[in-house]
């Protein structure tokens, strides 16, 4: 029987760019939608730009844009990605759509008319300077159990204490370095306690979960009352103003989920298909594939919103862990942050396809990426065992064709057929690991056969012309097989396959019928073996970048937040890396630059802190008897003694700063995003100490 499916991957954040992590998630969806449209199933995929919060507000001050324009270069650089990775989309929006705005409207009358909202005073930081309300992200201060200084918002590096940004010792905004005003401003709350029976019951029972996350979510949230969810944010804000509430903006993560629907709706538009059969039928299964941060927005507020609403629920919600790269999260400050662009600029996408679906269960374990197992799997794994199958068969059929029957195999087809529903039940589950295994030992089976009959040395006796062909007509057919089996995961393969062997592959049944008489095209490369020396590039490639706070933490940011907003520029010698990861500031007039008074400065004395992980404690002469003591956190890439004697710049006006330490009186100017790559400045020969820099 048929099934109609509306598939999801989660909504990539607008304010970075693709990275691997996110292509594990979209290649995992594609290649299941990929999977079911073989079979026969109707299937419409959809995503978005998730483009709301503080986090694209502040770039685009930042970049002195519009968050508008922001957001749509953005969205470009990502679908561009995707298309590269072979994600294939029906639809990709944008949450900032009159779609979604439309569908927000209707969702929350319908919470307001259900007396799900409820609205309360709260008390929270406000920069007056920068005129915004702070995420706990964009403040610092003193934690306010253990003293230590330069703490967010939200929780305590230093001693793990977590409190409100409220409670923070001398906070400072990290927007303007201004002091924050605790201003009090009413909020919406939905209150989803209401719908608590409803949602042990939908997370509990049904299999719209897998197990791991359905007890995940009994043991973490449903034993107590859930807290109301604050849905609303005061004005200055990017989003959607909530109509009956003016000066209040619904919260990203409020429109974000909407944003499925609305790219469903824009899809609909776009291609005459009815929205209310997707979305308000219950013919339709609804498929969302997320990461395991998610969780609580998808299996909770997601189906309390979807409830209240009247909408039909996900069938299923399927969770992945993270991707890491050899052994480490993905890190911009160890160069394991692997973007999507730089991998398409070194390497084919098929390679990750492959690997990432070899090594994916239908659980939540978190994967790595490791690049000496990631060559040697790919090259031993589609280039050794399948591949060669048809480079070593094809050739000797190019004039013949295939026989006009298919030859007696000794049952390797048949075997071959019957694995068929094993394969189809490993992918319908997403444990990809099992069907590339079974996958290979169907190939494993079928390179046997191949080293047994060596069709290279029937070439070479004319007499045997026939039994040559039988081989081939076999070996090509148990290729076709594997490559059809593999077609979800590689698209291209089997597109080029297919051309080898004159027939589209259409559908899945097609591995349960061997082809005979047909033509047979010149051979062609189908894949080249990885160049270890590529994949060697690829980290290179990576420049280290420091890893930014998360900057709209609040979000659950469906991956680890990343700098930058705009697309990183291609292989030039000087790459965009440094711009990106801090893009210029706004315009400045030369009067604001004269309020900085920078002077050269000699170091006269330097010691380690060895309280502080980052600091040097360093005196520095502006000549005369103008001495001054400044901490400069560069302990990391300079030595107390390689530092002293030489010339650096210094901000000579900085307002003195307190710190546990003792006072620091000014500031050392240095470049680079940190750790080893910090790089002080230097005047040429010459210049003398208190001198001004202009
Ligand atoms: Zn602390």
């Amino acid at each position: 029987m048929s099934r109609r499916l509306l598939v999801t991957s989660a909504l990539p954040y607008a304010n970075g760019p693709i990275h691997l992590g996110h292509m594990l998630e979209h290649v995992l969806t594609d290649a299941w939608v990929r999977f079911q449209r073989l079979r026969g199933h109707s299937v419409t995929y959809v995503c978005a730009d998730d483009t709301h919060g503080t986090a694209t507000m502040m770039s685009a001050r930042k970049e002195g844009r519009r968050e508008e324009e922001l957001i749509a270069a953005m969205n470009a650089a990502h679908q561009a990605d995707f298309k590269g990775f072979d994600v294939a989309f029906d639809h990709y929006g944008s949450t900032h759509s009159e779609a979604n705005r439309k569908l927000c409207h209707e969702i929350w009358a319908a919470l307001r008319a259900q007396g799900m909202v409820t609205v309360r005073d709260v008390t929270r930081l406000f920069d007056p300077e920068a005129g915004v309300f702070l995420a706990d992200r964009f403040v610092k201060g003193t934690c306010p159990r253990c003293g230590t200084a330069g703490q967010y918002g939200d929780n305590c590096e230093s001693c793990g204490s977590t409190y409100a940004a409220t409670d923070l010792k001398d906070p400072v905004s990290t927007l303007s370095g201004a002091r924050p005003e605790i201003k009090s401003s009413p909020q919406y709350f939905v209150q989803i306690e209401r719908l608590h029976d409803f949602l042990t019951e939908w997370t509990q029972a049904g299999g719209h979960l897998q197990a791991e996350v359905a007890n995940y979510v009994a043991g973490h949230f449903l034993g107590e009352p859930l807290r109301d969810w604050d849905v609303s944010r005061p004005a200055p804000y990017f989003g959607f103003e909530i109509p009956d509430a003016p000066g209040h903006f619904w919260y990203v993560w409020f429109d974000a989920p909407i944003g499925y629907m609305a790219a469903t709706a824009e899809w609909c538009e776009k291609s005459g298909q009815s929205f209310d059969a997707l979305w308000r039928s219950n013919d339709t299964e609804i498929v969302h594939f997320i990461g395991k941060d998610i969780i609580y927005f998808h299996t909770l507020f997601w189906p309390a919103m979807l409830k209240s609403a009247g909408f039909p629920l996900p069938a299923r919600v399927q969770v992945h862990g993270f991707l890491g790269v050899n052994g480490e999260k993905m890190s911009k400050s160890r160069g394991t942050f692997v973007l999507a662009s730089s991998y398409l600029e070194k390497l084919d996408p098929s390679y990750f396809r492959y690997y990432i679906a070899s090594k994916l269960g239908n659980n939540l374990v978190d994967l790595d990426m490791n690049l000496d197992e990631f060559t040697t799997r790919v090259n031993a794994d589609l280039v050794g065992k399948v591949v060669n199958l048809a480079s070593r068969s094809a050739r000797f059929v190019e004039t013949t064709g295939l026989s006009e029957r298919y030859p007696d195999d000794g049952g390797l087809f048949e075997q071959g057929a019957k694995a068929g529903d094993e394969i189809a039940k490993a992918y319908e589950e997403c444990d990809y690991a099992r069907a590339m295994r079974t996958i290979m030992s169907l190939a494993d089976r079928a390179n046997e056969y191949v080293d047994r009959k060596e069709p290279w040395k029937l070439a070479k006796a004319s007499e045997r012309a026939g039994e040559l062909q039988d081989v081939c007509t076999v070996i090509l057919n148990l290729y076709r097989q594997i490559a059809l089996y593999l077609s979800p995961v590689l698209p291209r393969l089997a597109r080029s396959s297919a051309a080898l062997l004159g027939e589209p592959f259409a559908h899945w049944d097609e591995t349960k019928r061997p082809s005979a008489g047909k033509q047979v095209a010149k051979f062609s490369h189908l894949m080249a073996r990885i160049d270890p020396k590529q994949v060697a590039a690829l980290v290179a490639a990576q420049a280290p970048l420091p890893d930014p706070a998360p900057a709209n933490v609040q979000s659950g940011g469906a991956q680890p937040a990343a700098a930058g907003a705009t697309p990183p520029a291609s292989a030039a010698a000087d790459d965009g890396a440094a711009l990106l990861a801090e893009p210029l500031a706004p315009q400045c007039s030369i009067d604001d630059f004269g309020k900085v008074d920078l002077r050269v400065a000699r170091i006269v004395t330097a010691e380690a802190v060895p309280e502080a992980k980052k600091l040097i404690k360093l005196t520095v002469s502006l000549g005369g008897d103008q001495v001054r003591t400044v901490f400069a956190g560069i302990k990391s890439a300079y030595t107390p003694e390689a530092l002293v004697g030489r010339l650096v710049v210094v901000v000579a006006n900085l307002a003195p700063r307190k710190m546990k330490l003792g006072t620091s009186e000014g500031m050392v100017i240095a470049a680079g995003p940190g750790e080893k790559d910090i790089f002080l400045l230097s005047p040429d020969s010459g210049a003398k100490p208190g001198q001004r820099v202009h």
